[in-house]
């Protein structure tokens, strides 16, 4: 009898309803790759419970193995660059959407989408941080390379105690600039301004429809909130400021004007996770090992196992999880 494994798979019926069940696959069972890996942590991303709940088209090949992102170790490797035992980081590439992802014992997958585990972190630090705080990273990076240093001024970060809030705000303080967080959880004030936030806005400020221009508060920042926030986030940023936008959790629309660009200069900065080319993940990710704070790396996290997917799935969509949520496999 072949090795199983426990996997999450979701499936499609006639009536294109998802259901969602656990089973026990193979290694043959697995689609095509030259590497597999013992998944040994994941997480429960924004975009996996999209997929899991189906209330977005998230999954377009059924059945699938969701999860976007994982951590372990190489079990076997016909790729040159990666050999048994090798520690690894997965995120996105189709995985989970396309191609069998991390709610899996075991994952196949192409050689050239993985990354190694930095040295300085564990593979469960790597997805309590996960596809949200590397994206956050990412966000980071491009607002440093439009030159948004901390004495331009302050920057904001919306969807605050969300996964990429969190981390973004870690890193921005770290950094040394001055986060103003947008929350809609007046409880979450103390978590915020632990990991670093200098001042806390209630998102409600932000979320009702926008005027072309507004008083500047801002020199730049992190949306992952998209539709009005983005626009307000957009007419309140200073002259050449930067916006880096990728999220959609308040919606996919982007109800602005030019306003912001041709009067104030100021510039919207496009983050995508899942394509991005292999250098930038790289820095990233050494960045993340060197410049996010353990202690707050640890605050922003919560632990489940693998029966506790699902329902995080859904709560993450309902607003419920505050920073991160990694899953031991
Ligand atoms: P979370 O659910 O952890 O965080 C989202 C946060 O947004 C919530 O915690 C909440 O923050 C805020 N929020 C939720 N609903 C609304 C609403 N209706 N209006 C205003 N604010 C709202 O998700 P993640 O941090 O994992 O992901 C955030 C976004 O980034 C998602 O849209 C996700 O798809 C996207 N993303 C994009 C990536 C890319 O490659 N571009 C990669 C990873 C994520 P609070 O309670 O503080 O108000």
């Amino acid at each position: 009898m072949p090795e199983t494994f426990k996997a999450i798979l979701i499936s499609r019926g006639e009536d294109k309803k998802q259901s969602v069940a656990v089973t026990e696959l193979t290694d043959a069972e697995l689609m095509d790759g030259d590497v597999t890996v013992a998944v040994e942590w994941t997480t429960v991303n924004y975009k996996d419970g999209l997929a899991i709940t189906g209330k977005a088209p998230v999954i377009r090949r059924f059945p699938l193995v969701p999860g976007v992102d994982f951590a372990g170790t190489v079990i076997s490797s016909s790729n040159p660059d990666w050999e048994e035992g090798d520690k690894v980081i997965l995120n996105g590439w189709g995985v989970g959407e396309t191609h069998f992802g991390a709610y899996a014992g075991r994952a196949r997958v192409k050689g050239d989408w993985l990354v190694p585990l930095p040295d300085n972190m564990t593979a469960r630090q790597a997805m309590a941080i996960g596809t949200a705080g590397y994206t956050a990273m990412l966000s980071v990076m491009a607002l440093e390379r439009h030159g948004i240093t901390p004495n331009r001024g302050p920057v904001v970060v919306t969807g605050a105690a969300g996964g990429v809030g969190s981390v973004a705000i870690a890193l921005l303080s770290r950094l040394g600039y001055h986060v103003i967080a947008s929350t809609g959880r007046p409880a979450e004030s103390a978590y915020l301004t632990d990991l670093g936030a200098a001042e806390i806005i209630d998102r409600g400020e932000l979320s009702g429809p926008a005027k072309p221009l507004a008083k500047e508060r801002w020199a730049g920042g992190i949306d992952a909130v998209g539709s009005h926030t983005l626009a307000n986030v957009l007419s309140m940023t200073s002259y050449g400021g930067a916006v880096a936008a990728c999220g959609l959790a308040q919606g996919m629309d982007l109800p602005s004007s030019v306003a912001p660009f041709i009067l104030r200069g100021v510039s919207l900065l496009g983050i995508d996770s899942v394509m991005a080319p292999k250098e930038l993940r790289l820095e990233a990710w050494w960045r993340l090992a060197d410049e996010l704070d353990h202690g707050k790396l640890a605050a922003l996290t919560t632990t489940i196992g693998f029966d506790g997917i699902v329902g995080a799935a859904t709560d993450i969509i309902d607003g419920k999880i505050r920073g991160r949520v990694v899953v031991g496999i």
